[in-house]
């Protein structure tokens, strides 16, 4: 019904979402001036609150337009309206911040930070623009935001911007409500902002001039910054500098966004091999960064989804296929299919890449395991072994962030590492939280969770916990949660693993109640809460390992369960894990379980390792398999991949977590599956031979149902094992053997959760579980699992490793409040 134009009406309208530092207010300015309506906008404690008043039509065209029309980083959850009286007031104004009533929770005021937008990329590079290759240009739609967050509200005095103070062209900027930058917190330009400096390893401009760029400028000609860890600034573009010296082979430390990163052309072997070398990082893949998409495509094949994600707000990472002949050198990435592809995020980025216009190694600046480097003297003190020259910056970093990762599986997006770009963008939780709760997360990939209501917000990735700087980052980053969103946690969620670094932490936490939740349980959890369900499901869950109720090492899980709890509805094979740990870093100790668990003769290293290991060891093993001895048991999936891959010879030993496994991935998408091997399913049969019985006594995890009246379905891959054995001796392709093994074992999992879920009565099968980062099984497990006409849910915006592991323990604890 439409509103004949002479009648005049007045409304109140309130929007929720993330409606605050992204340029809201003066979108609603613009609006109502467009429309022609009065009245007024400011921020409270719900979001942005408006009123106006004008012709029906008009005021109904702004509550259209309010959500329809909202600015790039804003997200909408709610439009409220309330008809008020008419007021006549003249003009439309934005008003002051309102005090918040001490009774109300903020909302979450807080965005990730976002690549520079279109505008500030235009004026970048137009040498009329005051802005002209001025490294830190942003607006209120781009930028830099939590990385430079030091508490709330958000608001410059609060962020690491806070030693800048604005020049009056800023200031004109920032107070004009018609100007993109109005209220842009981070607004910086040559003659006020940060600068970048050139300097070497003890902070000192590199001495030769000839290391300097003549060739221009950036404007800050007439200007000599001085900041005290880094001596002065010449008049010289240290930008250009640093992209010549990137030119001639120099490995350059640059200052980003959330830390530091390593850098050095991607297409010279000898500058690649030398950083390698120089990182102690035998061999994981490097990220490279590159100047715009058709750069990514001479290096990878994209489809739409991956082009998309490339050339999003958030610039993560892309695992994408390399391409055959792609200009990169061997030491970017050896032996891996996929290579890391993302484009520039920050305007420093963008002139870098530039002003070198090749393809850039961009990885993050850390020995093998420590943490990305970020703040200035750590760096410098880290980094002055790795790399020749320093390309740093004044304005600090506050929280480390790391580059997010995603690949493309299925035609969708799959975070592998959710971080910089995402983080801390909310996700909503199916079943409220009653009270305010914390969740501590696993121990490698470590991320954290708080939540309060229907909002829980996932912290960056943080990493192994064991490293000492990394459980400090694990600390700090909960309590800059906590203030940044108002959490004060009355309820505290845990891992079941006794030695977790994360559970210790939660058992220190005073006055609080404390919920355990079973490490592949939060995996299933956290795939179904993301989509907005509670379940039940089934869940095949195949992980590395995680701390299971019967007190083994669990890993290939099929669990049928909801939020509230769940029962284990079977589980791989289990075999012996022989000395722990050390079976995780020598996939061929998982070889010689396996081989003994399928009934092969172990006496000696079968011939593809019988270089790779040492006979001696081989036998010790061999015996610690047999009679158990420091060999615990397990059903782990990731480290059934790991025997395969060596037991094909790819890897004795490995270097970095999964190492094994990405490459029989790899070489299966090379491989004709054929006939693919054979994995039994059924119901029970586990031998009971020594240490094949669970622990006696132990008590069930809360949550955690014993099945009635089934005996747990187990996947035996025992036939596939002795099949792969033979192949590799008689000298079969390995990619035929990778593709069988992935194949026979994908349709086994599928077989095994359409049993359950027939049983069951379910219609949903949860595949999660870092295993599942592998591409092939994933999409192998899903195409049976939807041709035998069930649903298949896959994580999507949390990584299926631990690092989705706290989001899913506080939608569990969220659920165990009700
Ligand atoms: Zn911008
Ligand atoms: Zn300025």
């Amino acid at each position: 019904m439409s509103a004949s134009p002479d009648v005049r009406r007045r409304v109140a309208v309130r929007v929720e979402g993330i409606v605050q530092g992204v340029g809201f207010r003066p979108f609603v300015f613009r609006l109502a001036h467009e429309l022609g309506v009065a009245g007024w906008v400011r921020n409270d404690e719900h979001g942005v609150l408006a009123e106006v008043e004008g012709p029906a039509d008009a005021v109904e065209a702004f509550v259209a337009r309010v959500r329809a029309d909202a600015p790039p980083l804003a997200e909408v959850d709610r439009v409220a309206c309330q008809e008020r009286a008419l007021r006549d007031e003249p003009g439309f104004a934005i008003v002051a911040t309102g005090v918040a009533d001490p009774g109300e929770l903020p909302s979450a005021p807080i965005t990730a930070d976002t690549a520079t937008c279109a505008d500030c990329l235009a004026e970048l590079f137009d040498p009329a623009d005051r802005r002209f290759r001025y490294p830190f240009v942003n607006c209120t739609n781009c930028g830099p935001r939590f990385t430079i967050v030091r508490g709330v509200p958000y608001d410059r005095a609060l962020t690491t911007m806070a030693a800048f103070t604005m020049c009056e062209a800023c200031q004109a900027e920032y107070d004009d409500p018609l100007d993109r930058r109005f209220h842009a917190q981070p607004n910086a330009c040559p003659v006020c902002g940060p600068a970048v400096a050139l300097v070497d390893g003890v902070g000192r401009e590199p001495a030769a001039d000839s290391l300097l760029s003549d060739r221009g400028s950036a404007g800050r000609d007439d200007r000599v910054a001085s900041y005290p860890p880094y001596g002065r600034m010449t008049r010289h573009d240290p930008v250009r500098a640093a992209a010549d010296l990137l030119l001639t082979g120099q490995i350059l430390a640059v200052k980003g966004l959330g830390g530091y990163h390593l850098a050095c052309r991607a297409d010279d072997e000898s500058a690649v091999a030398a950083l390698r070398a120089r990182k102690h990082r035998e061999d994981r893949p490097f990220a490279l960064m590159v100047h715009d998409l058709a750069a990514a495509r001479a290096l990878v094949e994209l489809d739409a989804a991956e082009e998309a994600l490339l050339v999003g707000r958030e610039r993560p990472i892309v695992l994408a296929r390399r391409r055959a002949g792609a200009a990169v050198a061997p030491s970017v990435a050896p032996g891996a299919p996929d290579l890391g592809v993302m484009l520039p995020y920050t305007p420093l980025h963008h002139l870098l890449a530039a002003d070198t216009a090749v393809p850039l190694v961009m990885t993050s600046a850390n020995l093998s395991d420590e943490p990305i480097a970020f703040l200035d003297d750590d760096a410098r003190h880290r980094l002055s072994g790795i790399a020749d020259v320093f390309l740093v910056h004044d304005r600090p970093i506050e929280t480390r962030t790391d580059d997010s990762v995603v690949r493309v599986v299925g035609g969708r997006p799959l975070m592998l590492r959710r971080s910089r770009g995402f983080v801390p963008a909310s996700l909503a939780l199916p079943v409220p939280a009653a009270r305010p709760l914390l969740a501590c997360g696993a121990e490698l990939k470590s991320t954290f969770c708080v939540a309060r209501g229907e909002r829980a917000w996932v912290g960056h990735h943080i990493g192994d916990l064991k490293n000492f700087e990394t459980l400090e980052s694990f600390r700090e980053g909960i309590a800059h949660f906590e203030e940044l969103f108002a959490v004060k946690p009355e309820v505290v969620a845990h891992d079941l693993h006794p030695d977790y670094l994360s559970t210790a932490y939660a058992l220190e936490r005073e006055g609080v109640e404390l919920v355990g939740v079973q490490h592949h349980h939060a995996h299933l959890a956290a795939c179904l809460a993301e989509h907005g369900e509670s379940g039940p499901a089934v869940g095949a869950i195949l992980d590395g390992s995680g701390y299971g109720t019967d007190e083994t090492v669990w890993g290939g899980e099929l669990l049928v369960g909801d939020l509230a709890g769940f029962e284990r509805a079977g589980h791989l094979w289990p075999v012996r894990l022989p000395g722990g740990d050390r079976a995780v870093r020598e996939p061929w100790r998982m070889a010689c379980a396996w081989l003994l668990e399928a009934g092969e003769d172990v006496t000696a290293p079968p011939a593809a390792l019988a270089g790779a290991v040492d006979p001696a060891r081989w036998r010790t093993v061999a015996q610690m398999v047999a009679t158990g001895t420091a060999a615990p048991m397990t059903t782990s999936a990731g480290r059934l991949f790991d025997a395969v891959g060596a037991l094909c010879g790819l890897r004795a030993e490995i270097t970095h977590e999964g190492q094994a496994a990405i490459e029989l991935e790899a070489a299966a998408l090379g491989g004709e599956a054929g006939k693919p091997y054979s994995v039994d399913v059924r119901e029970g049969g586990v031998p009971s031979a020594p240490g094949h019985t669970p622990t006696p006594g132990h008590t069930p995890a809360p949550g955690h149902t014993p099945t009635p009246g089934h005996a747990p379905v187990l996947i035996d891959p025992r036939e596939a094992i002795r099949r792969i054995a033979r192949d590799v001796a008689a000298g079969v392709a390995v990619s035929a053997i990778a593709a069988r093994f992935h194949a026979g074992l994908a349709e086994a999992v599928a077989r095994a959760c359409v049993g359950i879920a027939a049983r069951s009565g379910l219609d949903t099968v949860v595949l999660s579980g870092g295993v599942f980062q592998n591409r092939v099984l994933l999409e192998a497990v899903a195409t049976h699992v939807e041709g035998a006409g069930l649903r298949a849910l896959v994580p999507q915006r949390l990584p299926p490793n631990d690092g989705g592991i706290a989001y899913g323990q506080a939608a569990v604890a969220a659920r165990r409040m009700e």
